[in-house]
């Protein structure tokens, strides 16, 4: 049930302070990753919500988005595409620049990395700002994908995020 997915979720985070710099709460879920019970838990809870004839390939944000992303995929039987950090793909790739707190970030994915209408779940750990996730969603669409859904373990609804990805559907395990 989600009110015991999500307990599940809190279970395997680790709160750590003023990381990657001061001020900053970071969720560290690599506990949950490493609990094989709660993690599978995590990645069938993500498949039961979407239901596996709702998207036809699954993208995960690099790089704990990777982790979650292949066990959706691997589980379903669709494929699975990396959205990567800049400069890391090695063919011809579409670009997608964002704002961080400081400064900016870039994610990529192969220019050819779906087929025309493909229906596509995103998938990462944690949605803050939104700023990652809303980059992606711009990079599978100009990759001739359709966004199915977002999913992340745990949203920080405080950050309103996902107001940025409205109106597609998005699903988090546990708000916080
Ligand atoms: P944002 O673009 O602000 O939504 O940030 C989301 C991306 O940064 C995701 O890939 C997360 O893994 C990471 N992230 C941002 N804030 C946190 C946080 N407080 N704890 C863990 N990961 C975070």
């Amino acid at each position: 049930s989600g009110p015991e997915l999500a307990s599940v979720v809190l279970g395997g985070t680790v709160d750590v302070l003023d990381f990657p710099k001061p001020g900053i709460v970071f969720k560290d879920l690599m506990p949950l990753f490493a609990d094989g019970a709660a993690f599978r838990r995590v990645v069938d809870g993500v498949i039961e919500h979407f239901g596996r004839e709702s998207f036809d390939v699954v993208a995960g944000v690099e790089a704990r988005g990777f982790v979650v992303a292949a066990a959706v995929a691997y589980a379903t039987g669709v494929g699975v595409v990396p959205v990567r950090k800049a400069g890391k793909l090695p063919r011809k790739a579409l670009s997608a620049t964002y704002e961080l707190e400081y400064g900016e970030a870039t994610l990529e994915v192969h220019e050819d990395a779906f087929v025309a209408g493909q229906r596509v779940l995103v998938v990462d750990d944690v949605l803050a700002t939104g700023g990652t996730a809303g980059a992606a969603l711009e990079l599978v669409e100009r990759a001739g994908g359709t966004v199915a859904g977002f999913t992340v373990l745990m949203e920080l609804g405080f950050l309103k995020g996902r107001e940025r990805l409205a109106p597609r559907p998005v699903h988090a395990m546990l708000t916080v």
